[in-house]
């Protein structure tokens, strides 16, 4: 393989160029679909990645009108993040652009669609990361904020912290009047029949409805609340492992972007596992495991069962890997066939993009929500 030298200024840059573009693999797994050229291309163009969760059995029943509105989905979400940096905005404001578009989306498992803690409460999290700072923000269990993300990026930067949660998390939204939302609106049925059938499943009650959404539907089929045996005492029950207690399921969403000098961000927004107890915090907001971003290395957004990811510090992990020389599909495809499987139930997939390689993908799912555009190319949007 030629060592293509890039035209950069420092020395750091100057050998993770070198680095990278050696190291390029020479295989690429069928479930990780980034071609060559995109792994291959070196340049100070912006470049942009986002994803719509990772999962298995919707995939295999995904019809063509659904999977068209998930591709229409996609296609506006990555719009919103490249508009940013075609007129030479931030990495940051990108992914916090294209995130707010997919919170927004009720086809996704976060903001409005997120999925429902085990008293119907959506308790949403989210993170945000300036590759060029190292600066940081996150939240967890928030559940009045339109866009979790802007609270986790307003957290960044005007705060002297990186995290905060819960009732302390939504009344700093309110100080910081950002708009905030009842639980109807975050409320979908899709949503809510997905997290009844499994409260059914792990024979725990399903709750009452949140306030504000209207009575259910009288044709949405198996939708009786009562568990089919005798049933747990909800929320804080503890549900058998079998069925698994981690019914993953697609929605979560992120985005990683380069911006045109060349610095990266990474964000991560989701209303977690469905199901989960209440309090429960998974990966995408805590920085290092779902959510990662260093202009040393590279930017990362996971999606996947949380609990796993946070046991292997997995995007930060990637991030080490590419330091040590490994190309971005190298690491990445290293941590999630190998690694995330070596933890039984570990799965997921990831996007990375690096200040000086263009945006990749892996995941050890049937399907995953992604879309790239590199400047000068067309979008890419895969709905499987
Ligand atoms: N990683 C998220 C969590 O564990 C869920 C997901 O990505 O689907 O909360």
């Amino acid at each position: 393989m030629i060592c293509m030298i890039p035209l950069r200024r420092n020395l750091l840059s100057f050998t993770l160029s070198c680095v990278v573009l050696c190291t390029i693999p020479s295989a690429m797994n069928a479930a990780t679909p980034a071609t060559d050229k995109a792994d291959a291309t070196s340049s100070h163009h912006w470049a942009i990645a986002i994803h719509g969760g990772a999962g298995e059995s919707e995939w295999e029943h995904m019809d063509a009108a659904t999977a068209a509105a998930y591709q229409a989905s996609l296609t506006k979400a990555l719009a919103a993040g490249a508009a940013v940096l075609q007129r030479k905005g931030k990495a940051l404001d990108a992914v916090e652009a294209a995130v707010e578009v997919l919170e927004d989306d009720p086809l996704f498992n976060a903001g409005r669609g997120a999925a429902f803690a085990a008293d119907g409460t959506n308790e949403m999290d989210a993170a945000i990361m300036d590759g060029a700072t190292l600066s940081a923000g996150s939240v967890a269990a928030v559940q009045f904020t339109r866009h979790p993300i802007a609270l986790a990026r307003t957290v960044m930067e005007r705060t002297p912290y990186v995290m905060m949660v819960g009732p302390g998390a939504d009344a700093f939204s309110r100080a910081q009047r950002l708009e905030q939302q009842p639980p109807s609106f975050f409320f979908t049925e899709m949503r809510w029949q997905e997290f009844a059938s499994i409260m059914r499943q792990t024979n725990r009650t399903v709750p009452p409805r949140p306030a504000g959404v209207g009575p259910e539907p009288k044709a949405v089929p198996g939708s009786n609340t009562a568990p089919s045996k005798a049933s747990l005492s909800a929320p804080f029950a503890i549900p058998s492992s079998n069925p698994p207690i981690f019914a993953h399921r697609f929605g979560t969403v992120g985005a990683v972007a380069r911006d045109s000098e060349g610095h990266i961000a990474a964000a991560t927004s989701t209303g977690g596992m469905q199901g989960k107890l209440p309090g429960r915090v998974g990966d995408s907001p805590l920085i290092g495991d779902g959510t990662y971003a260093s202009d040393r290395s590279c930017a990362v957004s996971g999606t996947g069962v949380g609990e796993y990811f946070i046991r292997l510090t997995l995007a930060r992990e990637i991030c080490t890997l590419v330091e040590q020389g490994q190309s971005p599909q190298q690491a990445a495809d290293h941590m999630i066939h190998t690694e995330l499987p070596g933890l039984k139930g570990g799965e997921g997939g990831v996007i990375v993009l690096t200040p000086i390689s263009d945006p990749i993908w892996s995941s050890n799912t049937l399907g995953m929500f992604r879309a790239r555009q590199i400047e000068g190319s067309a979008p890419e949007i895969h709905v499987k």
